[in-house]
């Protein structure tokens, strides 16, 4: 799960990570009052789930979702700009992604930006620091052409982010003195709030030195663990369904793990590592999958339904493969799941079905005598060449 600029601020200041005042607008008006109570410079920034909003360009031609003014007016003016207009980044795809919110805050005057990150390395199965002298800029740039200006620092989860790593870490980054202090005490700080709130990343950039010699995280990039969210009802209760994928949002109404992709072949499958291998199956057979899906082992006839459903939803799926190993999955509950979907939805397209294991025969049965038009598959394999040809035979 992720979360906004704002809200990310929110957890700095809960936690002691230094960052400039501000608050979020909803309307140009908002945006107005929380100018005219900050005073001074002010930078407005549009609010989504995407970075590169700086460099980003408005559907309508507004060039940058970030921007400084010098008066209240103008703050307003610039927050009209953005709100309910589309922002293309090159982390939104080229659809981009509705601005509902804008972030005011006190304009800081910048003399040097950083880049500094948590996040879990799964090679190590630790917290790992990312740091460089190189922020502001795109990381993944700097990662590509001077891969020597990023430092990583492994944290033993036992022990934490030790004040000497930090003071490591600071040093590197050319911070000394009262800096140096700083960036300890904010690099602890933000360590606690990862591990606190069961964050995967949190990525501070640019991370800023300012004319005043204060060390302050100006922007703000969160990761949550999906799998701990169950004790994190602050954190779930920032999540923005507007923000994600739609088809995601009602999977995880019904509970299904499913994860668009851009192919269009969709797959229903019990398992995570079935559905891997099928995905895989898909690719070797010459097509592309549309999603990943896992209705899991227990799933009821709503789930399937709903999960079939979902994948009907998506103009971009123009054939299914549902492949079931019935272990503990009764093969009749996922039968009779399509079924009902399929009669709802009026199915137009190839649908190859392979179902193996318990209740198997009744399975069968209750999808041959639906009369749905569908192309029974042998194995995985038969059954991915059959849904691959079926497509391009109807394209
Ligand atoms: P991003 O483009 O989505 O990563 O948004 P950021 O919040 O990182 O802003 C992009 C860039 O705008 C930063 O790297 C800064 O150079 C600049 N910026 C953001 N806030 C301020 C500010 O308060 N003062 C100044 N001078 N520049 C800012
Ligand atoms: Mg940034």
């Amino acid at each position: 799960m992720n979360i906004h600029e704002y809200q990310a601020r929110e957890l700095f200041a809960k936690f002691g990570v230094a960052t400039q005042p501000g608050a979020v607008a909803f309307t140009p008006d908002e945006a107005e009052a929380v100018a005219s109570k900050l005073g001074g410079k002010i930078v407005v920034k549009a609010q989504i789930h995407a970075g590169g909003r700086g460099k980003g360009t408005f559907k309508n031609g507004f060039k940058g979702g970030v921007h400084l003014c010098d008066t209240p007016a103008q703050a307003r003016d610039l927050a009209s700009q953005m709100l309910g207009q589309v922002l293309v980044t090159h982390q939104t795809g080229p659809e981009g992604k509705e601005v509902g919110k804008v972030f005011v805050g006190e304009a800081v005057d910048i003399t040097k930006e950083l880049y500094f990150a948590i996040l879990l390395d799964r090679a190590t199965s630790a917290p790992v620091v990312i740091a460089s002298t190189e922020g502001g800029v795109d990381i993944e740039s700097v990662a590509e052409h001077t891969p020597e200006k990023i430092i990583r620092v492994g944290v033993n989860p036992a022990l934490g982010l030790m004040p000497f790593q930090s003071r490591k870490i600071a040093a590197t980054l050319g911070l000394t003195g009262p800096l140096a202090n700083q960036a300890v005490k904010l690099f602890a700080n933000l360590y606690k709030l990862f591990i606190d709130c069961d964050c995967s990343m949190v990525e501070i950039n640019p991370l800023v030195i300012t004319a005043k010699g204060e060390l302050l995280a100006l922007d703000a990039k969160f990761n949550f663990d999906d799998n701990a969210l169950y004790r994190q009802p602050a954190i779930v209760a920032m999540r923005d369904k507007s923000e994600e994928d739609p088809r995601e949002v009602a999977a995880s109404e019904y509970s299904l793990n499913y994860i668009g992709l851009d192919g269009n072949i969709a797959c229903l499958v019990n398992g995570a590592g079935l559905a891997m291998a099928t995905m895989d199956i898909i690719q070797y057979a010459g097509g592309k999958p549309a999603n990943f899906l896992d209705v899991g082992g227990g799933a009821s006839k709503d789930q399937v339904s709903a999960a079939f459903r979902i994948i009907l939803g998506d103009a971009n799926v123009k054939g299914i493969l549902v492949n079931i190993f019935g272990g503990i999955m009764d093969c009749n509950i996922i039968a009779n799941g399509i079924v009902e979907a399929a009669r709802e939805t009026s199915l137009s397209i190839p649908l190859v079905v392979r179902l193996e294991g318990n209740n198997v025969e009744a399975g069968k049965k209750t999808l041959a005598e639906s009369g749905l038009a569908l192309i029974t598959g042998d194995d995985i394999l038969d059954a991915a060449q059959k849904v691959v040809a079926a497509v391009a035979k109807a394209a």
